[in-house]
């Protein structure tokens, strides 16, 4: 939904005519379009970086195509390919859930929570992934995460 640009974001909402508020509830300084919303936010890019910096990548947050180009082009079942795929994917799903969570039920969590949050998942996953079947793993990535394998 995210790639496709099909989710319910305000900039969309306004376009279909609907009388809604324009402004990104994650900042509240910009309008909430996806390209913004994900990798322009000042929320989601701490949360972004500080997730590039976790896995060693070190590079500036880029917009919504090259952030997506950058993740399409993981391809492969390596452990490092699938890892930084999951992540990102873990990211898109988090941000979208944290922006629902603040308009329906009022919750707001921190950039560090959600990046806590972001890894757990990630962990989580990692760990069910690695014990269904044998990969090469990054030893040094499952240090630096806690992963126990
Ligand atoms: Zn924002």
């Amino acid at each position: 939904m995210a790639i496709l640009n099909r989710l319910p974001t305000r900039d969309r909402l306004l376009g279909f005519g609907l009388e809604v508020e324009g402004d990104c509830v994650l900042c509240e300084s910009n309008s909430e379009t996806r390209g913004h919303i994900f990798f322009q936010c000042e929320y989601s890019k701490l949360v972004w970086q500080s997730l590039l910096q976790a896995c060693q990548i070190h590079r500036v947050v880029m917009d919504w195509n090259r952030e997506l180009e950058w993740a399409s082009a993981m391809r492969g079942r390596s452990f490092d390919s699938m890892t930084f795929r999951l992540i990102w994917n873990c990211f898109v799903y988090s941000i979208w859930r944290e922006r629902n969570c603040r308009i329906f039920s009022g919750a707001h969590c921190t950039g560090q929570d959600l990046i806590v949050h972001v890894k757990e998942i990630v962990k989580l996953k990692l760990l069910s992934m690695l014990h269904n079947g044998n990969r090469t793993i990054n030893m040094d990535f499952c240090i630096a995460w806690g992963i126990d394998v």
